[in-house]
């Protein structure tokens, strides 16, 4: 006997998978550049020069027995101290490295956070669609608890703060938030912060118990014209949870942190991320790439690729009456579709080798994400496409 949920998940591939298949197999028969696939969100932009040369650096300088070793659990203090600091710079904070723990990524960072927090079955994590898909999965498949679902403010994608209120309970352990966002671009206001904390306070001194914020971050360093609130400076129980998959274009090589508050018992939910790591059998972050995000504070890939890419399709889209909440952040837009049935809608865009992400994978019925993070001209050849694609609607 196996374990049937891991049995399961590992049968059931992701709608973007399925695209991404699909993708490959529509290409051996049309060729690459004839397929428009707006399906998967890894960087097509380059990292920074800058981290090739410090890679060559360390490898060409450093003793390879200290270079490619274990480190400390929670990655090695320099690196650690090298990372708050930056933070402090930036946000205005003080943070230290004892606050740090390193991580592969954003999807353990989520998954150990969960991990560290979960104590009984009845535990409850709450998810603002549209959402991250992996979110239901890291909450009840990997860490027991349970997902309560906010449905989509469908205007502008902020929260809808009464369905939220009325979904807290004493079961809820925490919240997670993505801003910008993964499905929609979306960057919560700070409006939206502010008043998100302050009904976690509320909502905390009520039930008599912490409810954490669980900010889920990889794309907060990828924003057009807006700044992004530092989530953590408006509520002190947040719990960031952070990648450089996205800003520094490395989804490969698997390296993000957790920052932990120092609030109510910090030693202990310290201790709760270090005993969930350990758990899961994470041992350390990469140890050349803890390094190499410790000397590139502060750099990101070059991010106007992809606000190249973002104003060509609004305004393209703009003319051919798709309409769109703004997406002021990330490499995501998240249209509506032409039709009630975002599946079909997606079927019928494939006639025209366009691949796109039904809005149902992410909670938001009625949509279609598109990742822009794919070549400048593609997207202008993917233009008349989905012209054509309009005026079947049209008629
Ligand atoms: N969270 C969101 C919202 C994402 O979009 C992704 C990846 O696409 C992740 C987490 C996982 O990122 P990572 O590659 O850092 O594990």
């Amino acid at each position: 006997m196996l374990n049937e949920t891991a049995v399961k998940l590992g049968k059931t591939r992701s709608t973007i998978r399925e695209i991404f298949e699909y993708g490959n197999k529509r290409a051996a028969e049309v060729g690459r550049e004839n397929i428009f696939d707006f399906s998967i969100g890894n960087p097509n932009v380059p990292a920074p020069d800058a981290v090739q040369d410090i890679i060559r650096e360390l490898v060409n300088t450093e003793d390879p027995a200290k270079l490619h070793g274990y480190t400390s659990a929670q990655g090695a203090p320099e690196n650690r101290k090298a990372i708050a600091d930056d933070l402090n710079k930036r946000f205005g904070t003080n943070y230290n490295e004892n606050q740090l723990y390193l991580t592969v990524g954003a999807a353990a960072s989520l998954t150990i956070s969960l991990n560290a927090l979960t104590s009984s079955k009845d535990d409850e994590f709450i998810v603002f669609a549209p959402y991250f898909p992996e979110y239901l999965v890291f909450i009840e498949q990997g860490a027991g608890a349970k997902a309560v679902v906010i449905p989509p403010r469908e205007q502008d994608f902020q929260i809808d703060f009464d369905t939220f209120i009325d979904k807290i309970n004493e079961n809820t352990k925490g919240v997670i938030i993505n801003s910008p966002s993964n499905p929609s671009g979306v960057v919560y206001t700070n409006e939206t912060i502010k008043k998100l904390a302050e009904i976690l306070k509320d909502k905390s001194n009520e039930y008599n118990h912490p409810i954490y914020l669980l900010s889920d971050e990889p794309y907060r360093e990828i924003v057009y014209d807006v700044e992004v609130p530092f989530v953590a400076k408006e509520y002190d129980r947040t719990i960031v949870c952070y990648s450089y998959s996205k800003s520094l274009s490395l989804a490969g090589e698997r390296i993000g942190y957790i920052l932990v508050p120092n609030v109510d018992k910090f030693d202990e939910i310290y201790a709760a991320v270090c005993g969930a790591g350990r758990m899961l059998g994470f041992v350390n972050a990469p140890s050349l790439f803890q390094k190499v995000i410790a000397k590139c504070t502060g750099m990101t890939s070059d991010l106007s690729v992809y606000a190249e890419n973002r104003k060509l399709l609004l305004e393209g889209f703009e003319k051919m009456g798709y309409s769109c909440v703004k997406p002021d952040g990330a490499f995501y837009m998240f249209p509506k579709s032409l039709e009630p049935d975002d599946r079909a809608f997606c079927e019928r865009a494939k006639k025209y080798d366009l691949l796109l992400v039904p809005g149902s994978d992410f909670g938001a019925k009625g949509h279609v994400r598109i990742s822009y993070c794919v070549k400048t001209e593609t997207i202008k050849r993917a233009l008349p496409l989905f012209e054509k694609l309009a005026e079947e609607y049209r008629k």
